[in-house]
């Protein structure tokens, strides 16, 4: 039996702060999906909220106790295969990004990955989320996605145009019908011609430290308005280092919001809308959350 009931959910989030949730369901194999598609209808009976997470490394649990259920997605199965000089990763979703990325480059030689090295979360947060790194988008190595329909329990598998990729989203980032079951990655992605490209796994790991502040976040907590950069608006209107409670913007990046002990899922709203109220009025810019509210 994989579902659980008033289960602590606070590691789930890369914020850490506490966190409960009625139902609870981890999804580590297939053999389990006629029972969560058995379980998510009863939960739709009821009119409950459904949420999927992985490593929770966008996510804000806006919630005490969330009402609902948390699938957590934990199948981790991987593996490449090479046809007429191409590599392609076959990943499940729940499978981690990092040892991928560093097989992908150290086993097989093929740097398409080197950008991702570093990258927190799992494949299936990558693709909803269309995450980018440096020069690599996720969407530009997708080949295809492996989805199960949640209401039906038919698999599906959707085309890379079938994603309606956007920055930082896709088609399956705001809904809670289908969720990734796996990805096919075509790892024959051309390299742009910059001088990162020739880069070591480790190289890169100390260029991310260079640009990412220590402690836990999740990641740049707005995107980018066009033209510019949410840690430069934040920086601008003197917000960087501010704190509240527990929380604060980060003094090396004012578009990391870390977390340390006792903080909150109050403090972290409450920081967003001073940034957002002190950036609005300063340079009439709304700025708009990448990380995903869960309320
Ligand atoms: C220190 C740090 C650095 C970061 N740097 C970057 C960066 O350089 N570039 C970047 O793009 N991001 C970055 N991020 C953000 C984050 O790591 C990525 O967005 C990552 O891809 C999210 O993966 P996850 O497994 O944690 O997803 P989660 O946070 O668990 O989920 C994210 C979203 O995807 C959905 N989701 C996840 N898995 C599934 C699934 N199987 N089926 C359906 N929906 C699913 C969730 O419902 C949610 O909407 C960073 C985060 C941190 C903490």
């Amino acid at each position: 039996m994989v579902l659980e009931r008033n289960k602590d959910i606070s590691r789930f989030s890369a914020f850490k702060t506490p966190a409960t949730t009625e139902y609870f369901f981890e999804l580590s194999v297939r053999t389990e999906f006629d029972e969560l598609v058995t379980v998510l209808a009863k939960i739709r009976e009821l009119k409950l909220p459904i949420v999927y997470i992985a490593s929770g490394t966008n996510c804000l649990f806006a919630f005490d106790h969330f009402p609902g259920i948390i699938v957590h997605i934990a199948m981790r199965d991987a593996y490449f295969t090479q046809e007429n000089k191409i590599l392609y990763l076959h990943a499940e979703s729940g499978v981690l990004m990092w040892p991928v990325v560093s097989e992908s480059i150290k086993t097989y030689g093929v740097p398409t990955l080197l950008p991702w090295v570093g990258l927190p979360g799992t494949v299936g947060g990558a693709v909803v989320g269309n995450a980018w790194c440096f020069w690599l988008e996720t969407s530009a190595i997708v080949q295809s996605v492996e989805v199960l329909d949640t209401v039906t329990g038919e698999v599906a598998i959707l085309k890379n145009n079938e994603m309606k990729y956007e920055y930082r989203s896709s088609i399956l980032k705001w809904q809670d019908r289908h969720l990734v079951v796996a990805t096919t990655f075509n790892l024959q992605y051309l390299q742009v011609d910059n001088p990162f490209t020739k880069m070591t796994i480790a190289e890169m790991q100390a260029t991310r430290r260079t640009k990412q502040p220590p402690g836990l976040s999740c990641g740049s907590y707005f995107t980018n308005p066009s033209g510019t950069s949410a840690g430069k608006l934040i920086d601008q209107v003197g917000l960087k280092g501010t704190s509240v409670g527990g929380m604060q913007i980060s003094p090396h990046h004012a578009n990391f919001f870390v977390s340390s002990p006792g903080a909150t899922w109050q403090d972290v709203l409450k920081l967003a809308e001073l940034a957002k109220t002190k950036v609005r009025e300063t340079f009439q810019i709304e700025l708009h959350e990448e990380v995903r509210i869960i309320k």
